[in-house]
């Protein structure tokens, strides 16, 4: 007989962590809840003396038909966490209406407006530094805490483009947090040395030793067993025996690759379920600067701009976020050591048809991905960047700039294959998360996403994550 649980989660990332601490906020006393997770608990320390473990962790779990193009993740206590740059975005209102607006994608079935507060809530719990004063957003809330201090060239653009230019949100902290320290700008940030930037593990460890919580490693998910439109409980493979458990609800948070291969194994089909698979492309700016030294930010990361991302041009091309990259890389010139500047231009794509995750029948464990390539969409806003460029680089002393020609393999962020919609016809999962029939079924996060915008994802998902929650459970 299986045991029987109120709630199962599936995964312990950004996703199934906002998620669960909203839930518990609602749940009684009595509740049971399994949170299984295929990957180990793993200490800072423990990352720290073995560096290359994440990637022959993450190597064996699904097929890249298409080698040329990365997904990259970490399993494990924490998941993306662990590896994250911890750049914290908002999306703009724009970004959640692209169908309306500018008649390309899908239009999500929310709007900024509806997730707002629970974006202060998701900045408030990892502690984002930020600029009220120059936010491309409205907020009701101020960042918990102040922004980063930016370098010259970042404070050239800030007062050439004063509605367009902002330090960068992001979960390393201008000051100490509990445990964790104020950034130093080590400029390491994917295994911060000095555990700085937010990890679930340590900030929001606490939700997994809540009491009526029970936490399985090393248990990998296979499929929901659903039973007359209903989702009966969990089967999972744990220290190489097959076991299974009883949940009145099932969370699943494993993120784009895994969420849809697990409904794919549940029997669950739909024509967009593991389609539409996507992520933004980005490419390096090499500046050589004139007289102007850089390099005097506080984090890794400092400025963001918005000068090629909202407008009409949505219609035919990508939106760019551009990042100023604040980590030291000199000039050999003697005296120009400082001189230079790199940014990062990252480019929206649409949703793409060809892109998937799908079932192999030879190995079923294994989901295969494949990469139908960058839209036209994408690659027009890369192709017309030498023109865009001109207008960003104005307020600089540019000596030359080059465009570096190698894309960036991958933003690190898995986007698509469980879109949600108001229409069941074209979406698998509501406003909230819900799969349209199988009402006691959430898939959590970015797999949701209509369109990815240009973006860090990982702050949208983890507010998603506490709207769903909350949604779900405090009328329960
Ligand atoms: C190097 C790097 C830098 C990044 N930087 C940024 C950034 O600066 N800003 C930003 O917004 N985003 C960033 N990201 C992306 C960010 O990490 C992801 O968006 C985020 O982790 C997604 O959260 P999630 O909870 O949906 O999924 P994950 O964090 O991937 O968590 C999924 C969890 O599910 C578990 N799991 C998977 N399959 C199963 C199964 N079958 N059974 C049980 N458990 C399972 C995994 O072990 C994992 O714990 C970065 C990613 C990388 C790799
Ligand atoms: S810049 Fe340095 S201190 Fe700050 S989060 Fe990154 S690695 Fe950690």
């Amino acid at each position: 007989m299986a045991e029987g649980f109120d709630l199962i989660v599936v995964g312990t990332g950004f996703a199934s962590t906002f998620y669960l601490r909203e839930a518990l906020a609602h749940l009684p006393p009595s509740a049971r809840v399994l949170v299984l997770e295929r990957g180990q608990r793993r200490t800072h320390a423990w990352q720290l003396a073995n560096p290359s473990a994440r990637e022959s962790e993450r190597k064996p779990t699904f097929t890249n038909l298409t080698p040329e193009k990365p997904w990259i993740f970490t399993l494990g206590f924490g998941g993306g966490s662990n590896c994250w740059w911890a750049c914290t975005p908002r999306f703009l209102p724009a970004d959640f209406a692209m169908k309306t607006r500018y008649g390309v994608g899908h239009d999500w079935p929310l709007s900024y407006d509806d997730l707002e507060p629970f974006y202060c809530e998701a900045e408030a719990a990892m502690s984002v530094a930020g600029s009220d004063a120059h936010s491309p957003v409205p907020r009701s809330k101020p960042f918990p805490l102040p922004p980063h201090r930016l370098s010259e060239p970042d404070l050239r653009l800030l007062k050439a483009f004063p509605d367009q230019f902002t330090v960068q949100p992001t979960a390393r902290p201008t000051q100490a947090v509990g445990d964790r320290p104020a950034c130093c700008n080590n400029g390491v940030c994917a295994l911060c040395p000095i555990d700085s930037k937010f990890t679930v593990q340590n900030t929001m460890a606490q939700v997994y030793e809540d009491p009526r919580v029970e936490v399985r490693f090393g248990a990998r998910v296979q499929r929901v067993d659903i039973a007359d439109d209903v989702a009966r409980g969990v089967d999972y493979v744990a220290k190489g025996v097959e076991m299974s458990s009883l949940g009145g609800f099932v969370a699943v948070g494993a993120n784009a690759i895994f969420n849809p291969h697990i409904l794919q194994r549940s029997g669950v089909s739909h024509p967009v379920l593991g389609k539409r698979l996507g992520e933004q492309v980005s490419v390096n700016v090499d500046i050589l600067l004139d007289g102007l030294d850089n390099f005097q930010g506080s984090t890794s990361i400092t400025g963001h701009g918005y000068m090629l991302y909202d407008g009409e041009h949505r219609r035919e091309r990508g939106a760019a976020l551009i990042e100023t990259l604040n980590r030291r890389l000199l000039r050999p010139e003697r005296g120009k050591w400082r001189q230079r500047m790199l940014l990062k231009i990252i480019v929206e794509d649409l949703p793409h048809e060809d892109s998937e995750v799908r079932p192999n029948a030879d190995r079923p464990d294994v989901p295969d991905v494949r990469f139908g390539g960058w839209t036209p969409y994408a690659q027009k806003t890369l192709t017309e960047l030498p023109r865009l460029l001109g207008k960003v680089l104005a307020p600089l002393p540019v000596e030359r700039a080059s465009i570096l020609n190698r894309r960036n393999p991958s933003e690190s962020h898995v986007i698509g294959t469980v879109m949600m919609g108001e229409d069941p016809e074209t979406s698998v999962v509501d406003r909230h998360l819900r799969h349209h029939r199988v009402r006691n079924l959430a898939v959590l996060g970015a797999s949701a996403y209509p369109t990815a915008s240009p973006s860090n994802p990982t702050l949208t998902l983890s507010a998603l994550s506490i709207w769903a929650a909350r949604h779900t459970f405090s009328a329960a």
